[in-house]
């Protein structure tokens, strides 16, 4: 069955100027040559520091932002090339939570108003529109008596509760998750993981789930793909990631989140020395070369492509499947 949503060499450059007397253009490379697939039903989990560009893919999904070339599919359909009546289906078809749900809810609006506005806006017969709400409030174990409120009147938890609310209320078959619990507290941040994965089961949902952390991107998805500075270095399933790591950024990134088990406490960490290097050089081999432990004269020269090692598990390293870590 065809994908869900392709991603096709995807490359989202933002223009930035420089220097205040001699004024220069540069490229911010947010996303550069992105392909990925999510399949249908699946959780398909992207996961990279600050600044990998995340969000950016978030974004041209959502048609907030048009590509610099190249385009997505979703279902088949371009959605930077396409009618208005298809635009409009697919907006339908594709919800969103962000990281702020206090950010993301109007302070003055209740509960009951923020729930109600996407059906009204969709035509949704006036007589449905109360027990679509109760049904969709119940679903995510929030009480009734919660609608008259406003959003300041609520906890994180219970607000990002809503944004899901929100975001499922007509029935997406697709979900963007842009680091969904970032903001919330520890003991809060399972609870909403938890609720996301019944809705999935329930509705069938697909899920792109967006997190710089790779234990709860772990915990939900089916397949992740790691970014750093606008390219996927790795992609494969959550144990192919896990336990045949290919890529020492994801080694680093994994080794560097602290230990849940004692087991994992006294591992070896891969330290990736240094800093990223500014989106805003070009950098002629392996975007990863400066910080790497592996690095090699070929990183310096040439860019390493996405190559597949294992079935459905690619890296772009030179040496991908070549080196030994121990962590
Ligand atoms: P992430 O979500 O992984 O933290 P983002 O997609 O937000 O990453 O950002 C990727 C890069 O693109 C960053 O360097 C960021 O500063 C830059 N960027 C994002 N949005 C804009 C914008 N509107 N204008 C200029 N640069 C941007
Ligand atoms: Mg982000």
């Amino acid at each position: 069955m065809e994908p869900l949503v392709k991603i096709d060499s995807l490359k989202k450059y933002y223009r930035i100027e420089k220097g205040l007397i001699k004024k220069k253009t540069i490229n911010v490379k947010a996303v550069d040559n992105v392909d990925l697939e999510i399949l249908r039903g699946e959780t398909f989990g992207l996961v990279g520091e600050s600044g990998s560009g995340k969000t950016t893919v978030a974004r041209l999904l959502l048609n907030f932002t048009g590509p610099t070339e190249n385009t997505i599919y979703f279902d088949g359909v371009d959605i930077f090339n396409c009618s208005s009546s298809e635009l409009s289906q697919l907006r339908k078809r594709i919800g969103v939570v962000f990281q702020d749900p206090a950010a993301s809810l109007n302070p003055r609006s209740t509960i009951y108003d923020t729930l109600r506005r996407p059906l009204e806006v969709n035509n949704v017969d006036k007589s449905e529109i109360d027990s679509i709400i109760n049904e969709i409030i119940g679903q995510v174990n929030l009480g009734k008596e919660l609608l008259s409120r406003y959003p300041h009147q609520l906890s994180g938890g219970q607000q990002q509760r809503v944004s899901v609310a929100r975001a499922i209320i007509l029935k997406p078959d697709f979900l963007v998750l842009d680091e969904p619990t970032s903001a919330l507290d520890i003991s809060v941040q399972a609870q909403v993981l938890n609720l996301l994965l019944d809705i999935q089961k329930k509705y069938k949902m697909t899920y792109l789930f967006i997190s710089h952390n790779l234990s709860v991107v772990r915990y939900i998805s089916d397949r992740i793909g790691v970014m750093y500075l606008g390219k996927i270095v790795e992609i494969g399933s959550v144990d192919q990631i896990y336990k045949n790591t290919l890529h020492p950024y994801t080694v680093g990134l994994l080794t560097s989140e602290p230990a849940l088990s004692p087991r994992e406490r006294d591992r070896n960490k891969l330290i990736l020395e240094g800093e990223a290097p500014s989106m805003m050089v070009d950098i002629k081999g392996c975007n990863l070369a400066n910080r790497c432990p592996f690095k090699q004269d070929i990183c310096d020269i040439d860019e390493p492509k996405l190559i597949e090692v294992e079935k459905g598990h690619k890296a772009a390293c030179h040496f991908a499947g070549e080196l030994e870590f121990k962590y």
